[in-house]
């Protein structure tokens, strides 16, 4: 079998952009990935582009030799955009492996070791009572993990940090009060922190009241985390935004983190999330995938939860409370679908996703800023 053609589909879906690749064999057979560098897709198209190049013609089985070929090609190598590239190739190499043995591409990572993938949920109101009947309605729904809503710039570009950690840790000690201690709850602070701010969020609590905090600061740093570390007992959920083995390796090799966030469509596709899912599970870290993208994303991110041992919850965005539109029905029909909190694992062969090419043919590419946020003094912020 031999790559014929790949070709990648930034679309608008929803409320941002996906950016679909489409590997083609001589075979007929074809496989679909997802690229997750949300709002500078066109440098990935321009980086798939390149790897086009010298791919076409050669065997889409060889994964893991492909993989080290589109790393190890470039001087220099690496990066968040090669990378995102790499990842959505790999996993289309992963989808066309699995169809042409006519095996679910979790039996080509070492089997299933769970039946369905448990997930966690997001609330979308911001910290309020609302944003606390939301989390029971999620718990009614099935959720055992939920995620609460940090206080936000809520449409405005002024973020300033110290206004807003009082407020939500005042909402997650209430949170806690109200839907009792079995509950997971967590909070994503966006990176959006420095280490003395997280600090504070984090001692405005009582001891116990959140299960994990999510990217409180920016990761360029192990040791302002390992800082971090030491000033609160909260569990560390981070990673979504590493590229590859090597941005988790100080963090894994350090006990910095406790649940890995990592993204397969950003970190280098299945072939290196299983490397990371092995080398945290030596250091007892639960994976927790990143999942903000599209159903390839989720479903390739179900054959990896289904195949590793050390599982906590796959993120999903579609829930009782919180409907996004990534998933558009029309756009793609086949598709993991949430049951009880749960994505159950498919036996279709390859990913299990069906894409209306027709339709992401005539779909267009919206250019797209997330908010550019400043502090109140007017310098830049994180959004
Ligand atoms: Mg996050």
């Amino acid at each position: 079998m031999k790559i014929t053609a790949i070709r990648p589909y930034p679309v608008w879906v929803g409320v941002r952009n996906q950016l679909i690749v489409k590997v083609e064999t001589d075979e007929g057979i074809f496989g679909w990935g997802e690229s997750g560098l949300s709002g500078r897709e066109k440098a990935v198209v321009g980086a798939i582009e390149h790897y086009r190049e010298f791919l076409i013609g050669r065997d889409p089985f060889l994964v893991g030799a492909i993989w080290q070929e589109m790393y190890r090609s470039q001087y220099f190598e690496g990066g968040r955009v090669l990378q995102a590239a790499i990842s959505a190739i790999d996993i289309a190499l992963h989808d066309i492996k699995g169809k042409a043995l006519g095996v679910p591409v979790y039996q080509l990572l070492g089997g299933k070791q769970r039946e369905r993938i448990p997930t966690f949920a997001t609330t979308s109101a911001p910290p309020s009572e609302e944003m606390i009947e939301q989390a029971k309605d999620l718990i009614e729904a099935g959720w055992t993990a939920v995620r609460l809503s940090p206080s936000d710039h809520e449409g405005s570009t002024v973020y300033e940090p110290r206004e807003h950690i009082a407020t939500t840790a005042k909402w997650c000690v209430k949170a806690r009060e109200v839907l009792g201690d079995n509950v997971v709850l967590g909070i994503d602070f966006h990176h959006r922190l420095s280490v003395a701010e997280a600090a504070s969020f984090c001692q405005k609590m009582p001891s116990g009241t959140l299960d994990f905090l999510e990217e409180p600061i920016r990761d360029e740093s192990p040791a302002a985390y390992e800082t971090l570390r030491k000033l609160t007992d909260i569990p560390f959920a981070i990673g979504e935004e590493f590229s590859s083995k090597w941005q988790f390796l100080p963090y894994i090799e350090r006990d910095i983190h406790q649940f890995n966030r990592i993204d397969i469509c950003n970190v280098g596709g299945l072939t290196e999330a299983m490397k990371v899912a092995g080398w945290s599970e030596a250091h007892y870290v639960d994976m927790m995938p990143h999942n903000p993208l599209g159903p390839i994303c989720t479903a390739a991110t179900v054959h990896f939860a289904a195949a590793v041992p050390n599982f906590a919850w796959l993120e999903t965005r579609s829930s009782t409370v919180e409907q996004l539109g990534f998933d558009n029905d029309e756009i793609f029909p086949v598709q993991p679908r949430i049951e009880r909190a749960h994505y159950p694992v498919t036996d279709a062969p390859g990913l299990g996703v069906v894409v209306n090419e027709e339709l992401i043919e005539r779909e267009s590419f919206k250019f797209w800023e997330p908010p550019h946020l400043k502090r109140n003094d007017g310098s830049v912020t994180n959004w």
